[in-house]
């Protein structure tokens, strides 16, 4: 799901939130540019069998949008999972960023973690 290529990947910030995360793509979501990965640097192995390691990536934003909703589409748009089972014992993986800063011009940091659903 985390692509690191350069890729340009849509920048959407979530408007509704009616629908689970799996099903997220069905909510309202309004694009507010374009980013794409630049680098990414692991910042923890993962230390439990349903934890998948955390990297800081450094990501390229191309957007007139404010900071603030910059901030909180890269938190939607590098958030969540396809996984849609009732069922823990799937193993679909689930992100979460945090962390997000800015560090200079369209330079952005955001740290990814996450886990498996078992
Ligand atoms: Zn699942």
């Amino acid at each position: 799901m985390i692509r690191t290529n350069r890729q340009l990947c849509n920048l959407s910030v979530r408007l509704t939130h009616r629908y689970v995360m799996g099903a997220s793509d069905m909510d309202e979501w309004q694009d507010i540019g374009a980013y794409s990965f630049l680098s990414r640097r692991l910042i923890k192995e993962a230390a439990e069998y349903d934890e998948l390691d955390t990297w800081a990536y450094t990501v390229r934003v191309d957007s007139k949008a404010s900071p603030e909703q910059i901030e909180q589409a890269l938190r939607s748009s590098l958030s969540g999972g396809g996984c849609t089972h009732a069922h823990d014992c799937c193993g679909c993986p689930t992100w979460h960023a945090s962390d997000i800063k800015h560090i200079k011009r369209r330079e952005w940091s955001v740290t990814v973690g996450g886990y498996r659903n078992l």
